[in-house]
Formats: structure tokens, sequence, C-alpha cells
């Protein structure tokens, strides 16, 4: 299904950066707040809707890990986790893009908290950016894009809830934003395709976020 450059080494660090438990840190709306240990972090980004509390709960296997920061008014935030033993690393869950009944006002504001964080962001090894299987990308997606190519932030796309097509249509979709993220300057080459629900493809996912952690933060 997924074409995989990881090794069994990679799997079980994965694994082990999982293991330890995560906890919620903050959520911030202005990047003067950001947190300012040098920390390296990740970064998953994606629709509203796209499965993202789903992933980041089941990958790091706490069931409501994610929805604590679901509460109004927390969604337009970019919320920190704490990653690995000894908090080592963080998991930034971004506020979801492309909801409909967005205000105005609302749509600058977390456009410009996204931008400001992408454009300035050191310790932002990778973003993940979670695209739902059964739509591909959108246009909201592609503005995303184009920004993190200008910022020159290093991004992967992420497909979530494949367990809702099957194998033939899910390689359909892969093949389709694989060829549209070939010709993105600052995207990784390789899909991830994963499910929330069967558990397909988090264990690569959690060994491509290990890979990262050992990065320096410059
Ligand atoms: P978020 O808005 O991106 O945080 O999305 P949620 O995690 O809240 O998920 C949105 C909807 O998609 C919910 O109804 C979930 O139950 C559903 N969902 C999330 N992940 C999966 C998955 O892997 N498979 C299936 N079938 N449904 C999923």
């Amino acid at each position: 299904m997924v074409t995989s450059d990881l090794n069994g080494a990679d799997l079980a660090r994965g694994e082990a950066l999982f293991k330890a438990p995560s906890t919620f840190v903050k959520g911030v709306v202005r990047v003067a707040d950001l947190p300012n240990e040098r920390r390296p972090e990740v970064a998953f980004a994606g629709r509203s809707n796209v499965g993202k509390s789903s992933l980041i709960n089941a990958l790091t296997g706490q069931k409501s890990l994610a929805r604590v920061s679901v509460t109004p008014g927390r969604t337009r935030e970019l919320n920190f986790f704490t990653l690995g033993n000894d908090d080592a690393f963080y998991l930034v869950d971004m506020p979801g893009y492309g909801y409909a009944r967005a205000s105005t006002a609302e749509v600058k504001g977390w456009t410009r908290l996204i931008q400001d964080y992408l454009k300035g962001r050191r310790e932002l090894k990778r973003v993940f950016l979670l695209i739902d299987a059964r739509h591909g990308l959108k246009e909201s997606d592609r503005e995303i894009m184009t920004l993190m190519d200008e910022a020159a932030v290093s991004y992967r796309g992420v497909l979530t809830k494949a367990d809702k097509l099957k194998a033939s249509e899910l390689a359909v979709v892969e093949a389709k934003v694989s060829a549209e993220l070939a010709k993105r300057p600052a995207a990784y080459p390789q899909l991830i395709a994963s499910s929330a629900r069967t558990g397909a493809g988090l264990p690569e996912l959690r060994a491509a976020i290990a890979t990262l952690a050992d990065s320096q933060t410059g």
C-alpha cells in the first residue's frame, strides 16, 4: 500500500517515542507566546474534520488527548503536547482550516497565526499535512502548501480515514496526491496512508516522527 523507506530500527524508535505519556502543555494564539525551550517539534495540519484529533489520539494511544483541546476557543490555537521521554519533543496540533462556517475575522486570525508560525519557527522539523483519503487535496490544502513552500518548511502528506476506501480506490488517491506533491519544492516525496480506526500507517508515522527527533534545533 505505502512505499516505505523505514527499517525495523526506525519502527522500534517510533514505538518507543510514543510510549511515553504525552501531556497538553499550552494553547497559543500569538507567536509571541510560543514555548521558547529549543525542543524540536513536528506539527499536524489539515482541514477541519480531516481526522486530526483522532489521529493524534491514536498515535499516542491516549483517547482524549487531542479532544482536551477541542473546547470552544481552543480550536483556533496552536496546541502544544509533549512527546517522548523527558518531554524531548513537541507535537503541535495546528488549527483546522477550511471550516465553512468560520467568520471572516476568524479565518483572518488563524491564517495570520499559521503564517507567522510557519515562517519563523526554527524548531519545526516537519509538518504532517493530513488529507482526507476520500476527498484528496482541496484548495485550502494548496494554500497552506504554498505557504510552506514559500517558507521552506518541510512537509509530508498523510492520508487519513484510509479504512473508508477499497485498496484499489486508495491507490488511485495516493497516486493523484503524490503526483501533485511531487511538484512542490518543500514536500517530502512519500505519502503515508493512515487510519485512526484500524491503526493502519500508525507505526510508519511514529517512525517517521522518531527519525526527526534527533535533528538539531539550530
Ligand atoms: P478533526 O476535526 O480533524 O480533529 O477530526 P476528528 O478527529 O474529530 O474526526 C472527524 C470525524 O472523522 C469524526 O466523526 C471521526 O470519528 C471520523 N474519523 C476520524 N478518523 C477516522 C478514521 O481513521 N476512520 C474513519 N472511518 N473515521 C474517522
